[in-house]
Formats: C-alpha cells, structure tokens, sequence
C-alpha cells in the first residue's frame, strides 16, 4: 500500500469559498489537511465533514484546554465528525489529558495529541509569564505528562524533535508546525509569525512524524507545486 506523504497543509482560511479553492487542487494520496480555530469558528462542522467526504484524513487543531470533563466532550464531538487526528493543550494538565484520552479510548479513535508550547513562542514569553524555565525545558515537561496521560504525541518544534524523540520512544507521534522552506523559492521562506522554523528536510531528519505546513503551501502561486517538491525534498 503506498503511504500518503507526512504533510499536513494547514487551512488557515476565512472562508469555505477560499477553502475549498485550494483543497481542489490537492489530493487524498498527497497530504492530509488541518482546519484550525479560524476555519472551524466560520464554517464549523459542516465544512469538516464535507473534508472528510472528499477522502482526506482531517486534523481537526481546536486545542482544546478547559475543565477535563467539558475537554473530554468536546473530543467525544470532534470524533463524531471522523477526523483523523485532534488536539488538546498540554498546559490543561494531566487530568484533563487523561479525561480526553478515556473519552477517546475505542477502536477506530482518532489520533489524540497535546500542543506543548507555541512555535510562535520563546524564552520571552516563558520570562513573561515568570516561569524560569527553557522552551526547550517546557516542551520536554508538557510532552512527558503528554505520554504519562495515555495521549498518541505531542505538536512541537521540529527544533524539539530529537529530544522528544530519545526521551519518548519511536511510538509517539511529533507533529512539528514552523516548517519554513530553505530557498525563497517559492517564497516560502518567510518566518512570519512563527520564531523556531525549520526545513521539511531537516524535521523529518531529527525525528518528526509529520509536518504541519500552512502559508509556505497555502500563499504560494502554485500551491501544488510546492507540495510536490516538499515531497520529492523528503524522499
Ligand atoms: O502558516 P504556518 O506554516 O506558519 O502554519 C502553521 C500552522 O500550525 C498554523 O495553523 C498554526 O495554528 C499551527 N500551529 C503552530 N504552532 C503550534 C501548534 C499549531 O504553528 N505549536
């Protein structure tokens, strides 16, 4: 059976309209697709299932983070839509984690996994919020309880890839967003908001399981194209 590449185009749209332009242009066999927060908020459910129709598996990334029980529904719901894969936040705690995971724990569930800490964010924010600690630290802490809770991987910084990979075994799924391309390209190599990037090439080298790719894919003239040469880049 062939495998379908590790990529995961992520969907920041506003709208279906915009969404479904790109999706078109994509296939099943190529990639899997994320829908986050601001996708989800204007076309909700619908548009999800209408993914899933269309044969591709679907991280559904609302990172869930509130009381365990509510946390536990709200993925019992997110499965109900036949996604793939879904996320909570490790900063939730491992009761909550563990809550998701026994409300998630049938055959045929889809993927659980926790965000660690923001690519977006750094030792500032860590200094910020007075915690004395390192990224580096934190995501190794939070991807520890991840497991401790029963929960199939972590989202993380290809840059924390190795660490996670020797400390957690090579069962637990990394999923790394911040993946920017080496060249300009196909002007992909813009950091925008994100601060630990990485080449596709090198997060699958230090132990990723799959990337999360949105703007380098989605912003590109030829978006496919993009895919594509990610594809042939990791081999
Ligand atoms: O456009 P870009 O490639 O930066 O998109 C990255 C995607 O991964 C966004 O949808 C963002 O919400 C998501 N993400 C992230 N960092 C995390 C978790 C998810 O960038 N730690």
């Amino acid at each position: 059976m062939i495998q379908t590449p590790p990529i995961v185009v992520a969907l920041d749209f506003p709208s279906e309209r915009e969404t479904m332009q790109l999706v078109e242009q994509l296939e099943p066999s190529l990639c899997r697709l994320k829908v986050g927060k601001e996708l989800f908020t204007r076309c909700g459910p619908t548009l999800v299932k209408q993914l899933v129709d269309k044969n591709f598996d679907v991280f559904l990334d609302l990172k869930y983070h509130d009381i365990p029980h509510t946390v536990a529904k709200a993925c019992a719901a997110a499965a109900d839509l036949g996604v793939w894969m879904l996320n909570v936040h490790a900063l939730g705690g491992e009761k909550m984690m563990a809550a998701a995971r026994q409300e998630l724990s049938g055959q045929g569930s889809p993927l659980l996994i926790a965000v660690t800490w923001l690519t977006s964010s750094g030792q500032a924010e860590l200094d910020a919020l007075g915690l004395k600690t390192t990224p580096q630290k934190m995501v190794t802490r939070l991807a520890q309880m991840t497991k401790n809770a029963g929960l199939d991987g972590v989202v993380c910084s290809a840059q924390e890839a190795p660490v996670l990979r020797q400390n957690l075994g090579d069962d637990f799924c990394l999923v790394t967003p911040g993946i920017r391309l080496a060249t300009s390209q196909f002007s992909g190599a813009k950091k925008d908001d994100q601060q630990r990037v990485v080449t596709p090439e090198k997060a699958m080298q230090d132990g990723a399981s799959y990337l999360v790719i949105g703007r380098p894919i989605t912003q590109a003239a030829e978006p496919c194209k993009v895919l594509r040469t990610i594809i042939s880049d990791i081999g």
